[in-house]
């Protein structure tokens, strides 16, 4: 049927209308808030390039934590700022940690909240690469062993998923066998699967204290020109066991996200990472966007591509528009 018998704006002319025929619905249940953890108390530090985020103190991430859950954000993803670093991160394995801690308060007061905790040590080595160097590269076996231990300390501590998000090869199978040999088989893994070597996380690397001293990630993280060595690592990780894949960036990469949740049917998760909240956040400070809107639509055409999931630092924000 061609116009005039088939005029597609018959289903556009009201509200309700269009509401009824919309192919896709965001959800509070869609978000996971990324949220960044530090020593001392009564602390909450702007992290000046992310507005509106802070590097929380434990007693006041818990607080934090409180009020995502009140909106319906049920999932948070942490990320810790340790006191002290070293060469090889083994500071993230410690029960005693920053992230340990926090998991362990946030559960004694809250029941109703989903620990996501990430697996990588770019956060607790003195070079800010995400595993341990030799030879001036980070050593791929050698960082299994540090990661599957983070990853059982972070089990013990009360995690709900462990998310690697180092691009190790071979980390999803280190880390599940080390999960189960500890008892810990119910516990998921998010994979950071495709996790591209991006200009993106540039506002990140100073919330976490993250960027490396030396070179960058670039042999380890994958190339942005590339979709189908995205699949090749989606592959893998599913088969080394993990539960949900994810694709980081997510603006950039939608094709990536797209390709991912089409070959595989599995949770896809998009991490809607710190440069693309920035930019937004910017131009909408400035009044070049309507910030709100703009915010809608960025999420929404995440989830168009494909995603199941997505880790955004605009969660609570989205999570009143959705619940006004
Ligand atoms: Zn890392």
């Amino acid at each position: 049927m061609e116009y005039p018998i088939t005029r597609l704006r018959r289903l556009r002319y009201n509200g309700i209308l269009r509401n009824m025929v919309s192919e896709t619905a965001l959800s509070v249940n869609d978000f996971i808030y990324p949220l960044f953890v530090c020593p001392g108390e009564n602390v909450k530090n702007p992290i000046k390039s992310m507005p509106g985020n802070f590097q929380f103190s434990i007693d006041l991430l818990v607080e934090e934590c409180k009020v995502a859950v009140s909106k319906g954000v049920k999932s948070v993803l942490l990320f810790g700022l340790p006191e002290s670093k070293d060469e090889h991160g083994h500071v993230a394995c410690n029960s005693n940690g920053i992230v340990q801690k926090a998991i362990v308060a946030i559960k004694a007061e809250i029941d109703d909240i989903n620990i996501v905790a990430d697996v990588c040590n770019c956060e607790y080595t003195t070079h800010g690469h995400c595993g341990t160097i030799v030879d001036g590269d980070v050593e791929n076996d050698l960082t299994l062993v540090t990661l599957a231990a983070q990853a059982v300390s972070l089990a013990e501590a009360g995690a709900d998923i462990i998310a690697p998000s180092d691009m190790m090869d071979g980390r999803v199978a280190a880390i599940r066998e080390a999960l189960d040999a500890n008892g810990f088989y119910k516990l998921p893994i998010m994979s950071y699967s495709a996790k591209y070597a991006s200009g993106f996380y540039g506002p990140f690397r100073d919330a976490a204290d993250s960027a490396p001293t030396f070179g960058d990630r670039s042999t380890y993280q994958m190339n942005p020109a590339n979709t189908d060595e995205a699949l090749r690592e989606v592959e893998l990780d599913i088969a080394e066991g993990a539960d949900m894949v994810m694709v980081k960036p997510a603006l950039s990469y939608l094709d990536v996200i797209h390709r991912v949740k089409t070959e595989f049917n599995m949770p896809v998760v998009a991490y809607n990472v710190s440069g693309e909240f920035s930019m937004l956040k910017a131009a909408a400070q400035n009044g070049w966007i309507d910030g709100e809107r703009v915010m809608m639509e960025v999420l929404t055409s995440i989830k168009r591509a494909g995603a199941d999931i997505i880790i955004t630092y605009h969660a609570l924000e989205a999570a009143d528009v959705l619940n006004r």
